[in-house]
């Protein structure tokens, strides 16, 4: 019997792996590989490891998303928009009968049917205000990165309103409560990301400080109460571990030929369990948002015992020449990248260079 990759073009094989699936649709809980496991490396900090073999075209992980946002340009015409109810995200066609926020908070905020938006009540309650309050505003001063990094850390304490509310211990759970080898979830999750105000550049945080002390202070608009400090935090974080999602699979290599690109961008999410991935330039992880915006890991190659899960932090076919790739990781995820194919490619006399970058020790 042949493997779905050997018969597929690897740029199918999420789709085609999940829909063969059956008993993952509609799971509200991550489905993870019982061999997929998570261990800490001295230098690399958390990462994902598998604890016996898993072959090439295996699926390794399906993971919700803890918050969620569209990024399109005209939500009205977009087909690319999904649902705001966590327990759907699915896509909301232009062709359907939209379901919209009665205040009309924003255009961005739509729901497949009455039932969606009822089902989301008490999340959407949470952000409709600061919407409906800021949005324009921000957008027109700021742009949209910066909206979009905004409405995302709204969408997270949101989904932490609601899983205090369903579950008002949980905030207890301290982490020498956890199973170093078990996966955390929700907002315990969050709060283990790596990322510090230590991470990102002084000018960085002082901006994103300005942000949070104007647009995400607890208030009754608000009322996440946590303080700023915990907030910004919270976005170097955020800015850590955000996926970026995009139609096709990221993480192809070799690059196909002919190269194939990922795709137009039409979300952006946090996922507890997927973070934990760290990156390859040649990863053995291809990554993909499902019809539900679930992350879906797939095996690309043969993994063998304690062998680390990477998957690629951008698109390969973008950048292919080592000072891009390098350039392009130190200035969005704030690392020198020390993979196996980056090592390989190193010029003799570069070694030297690295030196000059004493700050990036420890990465
Ligand atoms: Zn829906
Ligand atoms: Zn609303
Ligand atoms: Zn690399």
């Amino acid at each position: 019997m042949q493997s779905p990759i050997a018969t597929e073009r690897l740029l199918a094989t999420t789709d085609h792996i999940i829909r063969s699936q059956q008993n993952l649709s509609d799971r509200q809980q991550p489905w993870i590989h019982p061999r997929l496991i998570q261990s800490v490396d001295p230098i690399k900090g958390r990462q994902l490891r598998v604890s016996q073999p898993v072959r090439k075209g295996e699926l390794l992980l399906v993971d919700l998303p803890y918050a969620l946002i569209p990024v399109v340009d005209h939500p009205e015409q977009s087909e690319d928009i999904r649902c705001s109810n966590p327990a759907c995200h699915r896509r909301v066609a232009r062709t359907v009968e939209r379901v919209s926020c009665p205040t009309r908070c924003s255009a961005d905020v739509v729901w497949c049917n009455q039932s969606c938006r009822e089902a989301d009540t008490l999340r959407h309650g949470f952000e409709c205000t600061w919407l409906k309050k800021y949005a324009t505003s921000i957008r027109s001063k700021w742009g949209e990165y910066d909206f979009g990094m905004l409405w995302l850390i709204v969408r997270i304490l949101a989904s932490r309103h609601v899983e205090f509310h369903n579950t008002p211990s949980s905030d207890k759970t301290g982490p020498g409560d956890v199973n170093p080898s078990s996966f955390e979830t929700g907002w315990n999750a969050i709060r283990s990301f790596c990322g510090s105000q230590d991470t990102w550049a002084h000018s960085q945080v002082r901006h994103w400080a300005v942000l949070v002390k104007k647009y995400l202070g607890s208030s009754s608009s608000l009322p996440h109460g946590m303080t700023s400090s915990e907030v910004l935090d919270l976005i170097c974080q955020e800015e850590a571990n955000s996926f970026g999602l995009y139609p096709r699979e990221t993480g192809a290599f070799p690059l196909p030929e002919p190269a194939v690109d990922r795709g137009e961008q039409f979300g952006a999410g946090v996922y507890p369990t997927a973070a934990l991935a760290n990156h390859s330039c040649s990863p053995n992880i291809i990554h993909k948002p499902d019809n539900q915006s679930r992350m879906v890991f797939v095996a690309s190659k043969d993994i063998a015992t304690g062998e680390e899960c990477c998957i690629s932090y951008f698109d390969l076919s973008s950048k292919v020449e080592l000072q891009d790739r390098r350039e392009h990781l130190q200035g969005s995820f704030r690392f020198v990248c020390k993979c196996d194919r980056c090592v390989s490619e190193e010029p003799p006399e570069e070694e030297v260079q690295w030196d000059e970058f004493p700050s990036m020790e420890g990465f």
